[in-house]
């Protein structure tokens, strides 16, 4: 099976799973690599909540998980920054001051709503709310691109109103060819999110026609993630992911050790 880079534990505020039961979950799946990325959304606007952790208790619970379960899995320690324009310093400075190897940049907003919720939707067509969202995230990458994969790229159209009956790469495709070729220039990744597939949408998050584009520009870079809030979900799907990534293109998935693309042949 391929390495899960995108998983939830109780250091996430919409999590309750055990870090330890994460990592022993991952190891009875056959996971070669885990990375558990929680969550720092800074600035989240709905009144609350906030998704932000200790990250010197984080470092410490996984320093002590890879003494214990280090010779049958490796353990990297990551992080999903939730970005929005004004927190590039903040987060450059974070990823500075702590020896993360793996970061997820995630465009969790558009207009500074979550789309999670409906009101987000409220008076306007889906695809109005999802065009603005990829201009949010086109942005969001010009002010802060030290990140190493981009999250869930059409993560809005899970929760569209019809989804992703008027959804498709060509409709966007001027703003989202921006978006790749911003992550081409700054070398950042691009993920499969099988949460997708999970939420029936009908396709990872992006949808292939995008993974495809991102290596028609050049991009070599592609991690996967469950976006597993439970150590049941756990590489959800990645079998298809697999033959998705195959089919787009890629020859190699990759996992990043303290920020370093490391590169593994898909079989
Ligand atoms: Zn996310
Ligand atoms: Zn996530």
């Amino acid at each position: 099976m391929i390495a899960d880079l995108h998983v939830h534990s109780r250091y996430s505020t919409d999590s309750e799973a055990e870090p330890e039961d994460v990592i022993r979950q991952a190891i009875d799946l056959g996971l070669p690599t885990i990375c558990l990325t929680d969550h720092i959304d800074w600035d989240y606007p709905v009144e609350g909540l906030t998704f932000d952790f200790d990250i010197g208790d984080y470092f410490k619970e996984i320093d002590s998980l890879k003494a214990t379960y280090g010779d049958r899995i490796r353990i990297l320690k990551g992080v999903e920054l939730g970005l929005q324009p004004q927190l590039g310093d903040r987060y450059q400075k974070l990823l500075k001051d702590w020896d993360f190897d793996f970061s997820i940049g995630s465009q969790h907003l558009v207009e500074g709503k979550d789309p999670y919720y409906p009101e987000t939707f409220e008076g306007k067509e889906d695809s109005e709310v999802y065009r603005s969202y990829f201009e949010n995230m086109l942005e969001d990458i010009r002010a802060f691109h030290d990140f190493d994969s981009m999250g869930h790229l059409d993560y809005v159209v899970r929760y569209g109103r019809h989804r992703a009956r008027d959804y498709s790469y060509r409709d966007f495709a001027n703003v989202i060819d921006e978006i790749l070729k911003l992550l081409v220039r700054y070398n950042i990744a691009l993920e499969i999110n099988t949460c997708g597939i999970r939420k029936q949408l009908g396709f990872p998050n992006p949808h292939p026609d995008i993974l495809k584009r991102y290596r028609e520009l050049g991009g070599t870079l592609v991690t996967c993630g469950s976006d597993a809030h439970k150590p049941h979900y756990l590489g959800y799907a990645f079998d298809r992911a697999e033959e998705i990534l195959k089919s787009c293109g890629f020859t190699h998935y990759c996992c990043f050790v303290r920020h370093e693309p490391v590169f593994v042949r898909l079989k």
